[in-house]
This record gives C-alpha cells, structure tokens and sequence, in this order.
C-alpha cells in the first residue's frame, strides 16, 4: 500500500541539488518582451501609414479595416517566422476556466507558401461545440467564433503566434470571460471620462489599471503524484496537520529554497520574455507557499497575462520537477491562496484618479472617484461577493480560518475621518469667494495616506494608497470576472453621479457644491460598506448582519446575486451583459460548481475505501496478533485493545459515511434543476460527509504504522528544500 508513497519520497531525496546557476544575461532588457509582436515591434515592421492607424485603433479601441488587417497579419507571420513559430492560433478564454488554442499551420500545401490572412487574423471559428455556453449556443446558434483583440498584443508561445481573441456566438452572446470583461472597461472609460471632463476638458480617456499578487504553493511533482486528490481536484481532501505548521511564522518573508528559487528565476525569465513584468517574488504565510506579483498594467491586458503567467508556472514547474498549486485551499489548517486584485483608474493626461494630491482641486477630483467606488460596492456588494464565488473558494470565504464571505471596505483611519468630516460638515454654507475647500474641510488630504501600520490584512477591499486592492479574489480564478463587475458598478454608479451633478447645476447649484453635496449623501448612504476592524472576528459577522450586509458562505446560493433585478438592469443598461448571458453563465457555474464537489466526493470513497480502510484493517490485524500474544502471555494488553477498539470505531465511521454519501448522490442526481441540484451537492454532500470522513481518515493517520500509511503525508508535502 505505502510503496508509492515511499518511491515518491525516495526520488524526492534523489533529485540533484543544483545550485543556483547564472548562465545566460541577467539584464532583463535585453530580453523583455522578446516574444512580443508589441506595439514597438509594430511600428518596426509595419509600413508608416498602417502602424499609424492600427495604433490609433488600438488607443482608442476602434475597429481594423480588412487592408490593414491584411499588412498587419503578413507583418506577424514574418516576424513570428523569423523566430521559429510554424503555426498560429486564436488564444482565447472559454468558460471552462483556463485558456483554449486551435493550432492551424502557416504553411499553405496549395501554393506551397507560408501564408497569414488578415481574415484569419481577425476571426476564426473554433470548432467549440464541446465548450461550455450554459446552453446559449443549443437555443440561439450552432455556432461561435473568435475575433481578436488588438488591445492585448501577440506572443509567441513554443512555436506558436498566439493572438489573444473574444470568444462570442454569432448572434453575439460572450462565450468566455474576457468579451464581457472589455465592455465593462469600455464603461467605465465612458462613465469616468465623464465624471473626469466636469474638472478638465481634457480628459478623453479613462483606464482602469490592474496589478494581481498570484499566491500559489509548490510541491515536488513526484509527491504530487502520488496524490490522487490534488491531481484531480488540486486540494488535499485527506492529511494531519504536521506538528510544525505556520504557527511559527518563519517561512513567511523567509529565505527562498533553492529548488524553488531556481524555479521561480526560470518562469520569471519566460514571463518577462512574453512581456508579463513580474517584479516581486517572495515566500507567504505557509510553509511552500509563495507569491508573484507583475507591475500593474491596463486592464485588458494584465487579466490576459495572468492566465497566461498562471499557465506558464505549471509549464516550467514541471520542468523543475515540481506542480504548482493554485488550489484556493490545498491544505487544511494552512493558509489559503488568494489574488489580490490592485486596481485604480488612470486618465490619458497620466493622473492615477485615486492618488490624493497636494492641490486641493485633485483632491476633489480625488474624492469623487473614492467614494463612488465606496457608494458602488456598497449597492452592488452581494454581486462582488457572486464574482468571486467558486468551489475552491469556497474553502477560503467563511470556512475555518478565513476570512467571512461579507464584502467591506476598509479605508484607514485618515480618509475616515475625512469622510466623517465631510459628512458632519453638512449645514456648512459655501458664499461666493470662500475658500471652499477649507470651508469643506477637504483641502487637507494628506498625500500619502497610508502607512505599512494602517493595513489591515482581513479586509477584502481595502483601500491601500493610491489603488483599492479586491483582496478576496481566489488564487485560481480568472479575475476577468471580478475585474468585470468591479469595473461595471463603478461605471454605472459614475453614471448616477454625473447625472445627479448635472439635475443639481440645472437647478442653479454651484458645480463644486453640487459635487460636495452629493459625495456626502453618498458618505451617509454607504456607510455601512465600510469596517475598519478585524474582518476575521465574530463580533464582525454579527455586526455586518445588524448592518444588513450579505454573508453567503457557499457558491450556489452567492451566484443568485447575478440574476436579481437590480443586477440584470445593471449588466444591461452598461451593455456589458444581457440577461441570457447572465443566466447562461449561472447555469455553468451550477454545473461546474456539482462536477467538482462530485469529483471530490468520489476521489473521497475512493482513497477512503480502496487505500485506507485495508491500511487500517491490516494494521489492525497486526494489533490483534500482538493483543493475543501478550495474553497468552499473560501481560496486560489494554492500551493495545484500546487502540484496535479506536480504529474499529473510525473504520466503521468512513464506511458508513462513505455509505450513505454515495446514496445521496445517487438521489441528487436525479435532481433536474442545476441550481437545486448545485445546493444539494453542497449541503447533502459536502457539508454533510466531507468533514467526518476527514476527520477518521486524519485520526487514522495518527494511530496506523507509518511504514504502512498510502498517502504522502503532510509535512513530507510542505517541508521542500
Ligand atoms: P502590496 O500590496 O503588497 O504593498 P504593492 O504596493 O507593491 O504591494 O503592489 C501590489 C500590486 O499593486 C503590484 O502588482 C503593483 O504593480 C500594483 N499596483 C500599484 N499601483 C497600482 C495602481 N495604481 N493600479 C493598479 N495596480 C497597482
Ligand atoms: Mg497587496
């Protein structure tokens, strides 16, 4: 039983110990971005006049004509062949959850040439039937396409120019994240580019920017496969805590292992090479767990290189002959991964929107976006938490050690009290030739408004300096979905705004008191968003239950946010989704959210039934052998009858639950609803059985031989040098 538990740990012990090598240029620009067709690339390789418009298409988002598409596709192929690509292929992000690629040759057998179409750069139908649409494509079209994206630039990927594209069906549905994901950043351009022109004319552009910290885990691939458990579902459903955990906080900030660092110079380098500009690397809270983070870039691209990065970690992990765990919890009593999504708005003048100034006319400016960002995702908060549901997740929010599935805003003590100041400054009346600033008590923002003693680590959208960080977004996740309502609300709630400033100057009022005047009813009516104290605490789920917060602990129930009125109405009026979008999208949520937890439930009987029950039998056998002779011998044998009784009683406590798991699922099954279907999974199954099989299976653990025990253990997993 434990022989391949004993070959994985034998070849751990085997693997070289290489020293950090340091061939190779360690000047990162010579590199960067090597196997980009990026816009420099473009205007070397494209005739004046094309890259002239395709930049312009791409500053301001516009179409390409098919003559240009034609020159910039020739263009691609050439470079792309200059550097050993053979294919090219329509990269895009189905709702499966990581990336899809066709791979289609350059090499055209007819003409006997090499050949790229501006045509087949623009659009290209995958054969998608076998992708998930939540049924759009059955009831609507057979059929969808790719079309590409020009924002986000080429790569080439092996030997292959990968083109990021949207993935739509041809009566327009989004068939993947990222459609929906560039109309919400269109709104929000729209919507603030407004809210910016109120200031200065000369705002015509607004961008959000994005930085995401990717925590993950690795493990040697050898342990890793051992493990049933993470290779299919990337968690560990069974393990004992080791005796040394993170209680002692020393990996955390700690010095690299060298098996890891090595790997981590190695994807870096690949990254950077792709363009993704990762810049820090250090270990986190968990023993093998440790994060990377890019310096933020627009939108649109920095949510394509994150899969992308994602993606290229497990790729050159396997090289290092480790696995990457992007897992939201791959072991229980340890810290989980998450993603925290640093996001801001920056304008094409250069002003980063929430950055406080010293000048007290930005710091208006300052206040308008920060708190209709508060006001946004305090309307729109049960959809925030939706954006980030998913069964990993799930493990993370308002699971043991986590922190709640509540969405608040923490903004530190300094721009409290500003607000607060704004607030109770209510009755003051602004005359002509005040200084109405100071008059309002807003011409002292301080400039740099947060400290590393004013962070608080619990809250799950905190306001940290200059950007808001989404902190509550799962390590695993295409953060294209937070990122789009995120974005969304935002843009509707600047809509609000705007129109509300304009009805007020209608009447008569001052603009800036307009303004004043509005950001304090906003104050009032969002207060409740936000909480400065600890967001793991007790007294915190209490007190955001008084303030009429949400707090949905589990996926299937969290999604429901999406298909409200108020958040079908949203979506729509942004033209960011409609509503067949949106219930396709639950339905797929449902369904992967059952696969998963069915998944995990029958890897559960399995390594239960199959791997640990006869363990813990024949251990027991050799217990009752030695029972028996120590009474023929007439020596006391209780401790060792005690032991036997204990694990009869956990061995009868798995088959049964093991049982009537199985009888559960058989009755859900039948269940034709997917969200019905989604709940019962949740409660039926995993809340009621997941938990209690652990526990006796963990307790076994403890108790059988381990010369005998089949699963590569806890701290063999986490102890990598
Ligand atoms: P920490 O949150 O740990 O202090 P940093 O301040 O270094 O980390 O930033 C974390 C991430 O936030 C990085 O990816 C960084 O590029 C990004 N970031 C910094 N400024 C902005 C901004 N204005 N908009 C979006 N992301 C930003
Ligand atoms: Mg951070």
């Amino acid at each position: 039983m434990a022989q391949l538990r004993f070959m994985a740990l034998d070849l751990v012990n085997k693997r070289p110990k290489k020293d950090v090598d340091s061939e190779g240029s360690t000047k990162i620009s010579d590199y960067f971005e090597k196997d980009v067709f990026s816009i420099k690339e473009m205007r070397t390789n494209l005739a004046p006049s094309i890259y002239k418009k395709v930049s312009k298409a791409i500053e301001k988002g516009e179409k390409i004509d098919p003559e240009t598409a034609d020159s910039v596709a020739a263009a691609a192929r050439a470079w792309a062949m200059s550097k050993g690509a053979t294919h090219y292929t329509h990269w895009f992000q189905p709702l499966t959850g990581s990336t899809a690629e066709k791979h289609d040759s350059f090499f055209d057998p007819m003409s006997k040439l090499e050949k790229f179409k501006g045509s087949a750069l623009v659009q290209q139908e995958p054969d998608a039937s076998s992708f998930p649409n939540g049924g759009i494509r059955s009831t609507f079209e057979a059929r969808g396409y790719t079309a590409w994206d020009p924002s986000s630039p080429m790569f080439i990927y092996g030997a292959t120019l990968c083109i990021p594209t949207i993935f739509v069906s041809y009566t327009g549905e989004a068939l993947d994240y990222k459609a929906p994901l560039m109309k919400a950043v269109d709104a929000v351009d729209k919507a603030a580019t407004k809210v910016c022109q109120l200031f200065d004319r000369k705002v015509t552009r607004v961008k959000p920017s994005l930085g995401c910290e990717q925590e993950y885990f690795v493990v040697d691939k050898a342990l890793y496969a051992s493990r049933p458990d993470l290779v299919m579902g990337g968690r560990t459903i069974f393990g004992h805590n080791p005796a040394r955990g993170q209680q002692l906080d020393d990996h955390y900030f700690g010095s690299i292992p060298t098996r890891v660092y090595n790997f981590m110079k190695d994807f870096e380098k690949e990254a950077l090479k792709l363009g993704v500009p990762v810049s820090t690397r250090h270990n986190e809270v968990a023993p093998s767990q440790f994060e990377v983070a890019p310096v933020f870039e627009d939108m649109n691209v920095a949510a394509d290189h994150n899969i992308l990065l994602m993606d290229l970690m497990s790729r050159v992990a396997r090289l290092h002959e480790l696995e990457v765990l992007f897992h939201e919890k791959p072991f229980s009593g340890l810290n989980g991964n998450g993603k925290h999504n640093n996001w801001s708005l920056i304008t094409n003048t250069g002003v980063n929107l929430f950055q406080p100034s010293s000048s007290a006319r930005d710091n208006l400016i300052f206040l308008v976006f920060f708190v209709n960002t508060l006001k946004a995702v305090f309307e729109h908060e049960g959809l925030m938490r939706a954006s980030i549901a998913s069964a990993g997740n799930d493990h993370r929010l308002g699971a043991n050690e986590a922190p709640p599935a509540i969405v608040s805003a923490f903004i530190g003590q300094q721009l409290s009290a500003v607000l607060d100041e704004l607030e109770q400054n209510g009755s003051v009346k602004v005359d002509k030739g005040d200084n109405m600033y100071m008059k309002l008590g807003i011409d002292k923002i301080p400039e740099i408004i947060l400290d590393n003693t004013d962070r608080n680590r619990t809250s799950p959208f905190a306001f940290t300096g200059n950007k808001f960080e989404f902190r509550a977004v799962g390590s695993n996740q295409n953060v294209a979905n937070p990122m789009t309502v995120l974005n969304l609300i935002v843009a509707d709630q600047l809509e609000t705004f705007h129109s509300e400033v304009e009805a007020e100057e209608g009447k008569g009022t001052e603009k800036r008191l307009a303004i004043v005047n509005i950001l304090r009813k906003y104050i009032k009516e969002s207060k409740a968003i936000r909480f400065e104290g600890d967001g793991y605490s007790d007294e915190w789920v209490e007190e955001a239950g008084k303030r009429g917060l949400s707090n949905v602990k589990d996926t299937p129930r969290a999604i429901d946010a999406y298909l409200t009125e108020k958040s079908k109405k949203l979506f729509a009026e942004n033209a960011v989704m409609n509503e067949v979008e949106l219930e396709a999208r639950n339905e797929i949520m449902w369904e992967n959210y059952i696969m998963k937890i069915q998944i995990e439930s029958r890897m559960m009987g399995d390594l239960a039934m199959n791997h640990i029950l006869p363990t813990a039998i024949s251990y027991q056998n050799k217990l009752i052998v030695n029972a028996n002779g120590l009474k023929g011998l007439n020596i006391d044998h209780d401790s060792i009858t005690t032991t036997i009784k204990e694990i009869s009683k956990h061995i009868e406590n798995i088959k049964n639950g093991v049982r009537d798991m199985i009888e559960e699922r058989k009755r859900i099954n039948k269940i034709e609803d997917s969200r019905d279907r989604a709940i019962a999974y949740c409660d039926d199954v995993k809340a009621k059985y997941f938990e209690d099989i652990r526990y006796a299976v963990d307790k076994l653990e403890l108790l059988v031989d381990d010369e005998d025990w089949p699963l590569v253990k806890y701290r063999e997993l986490l102890f990598l040098r």
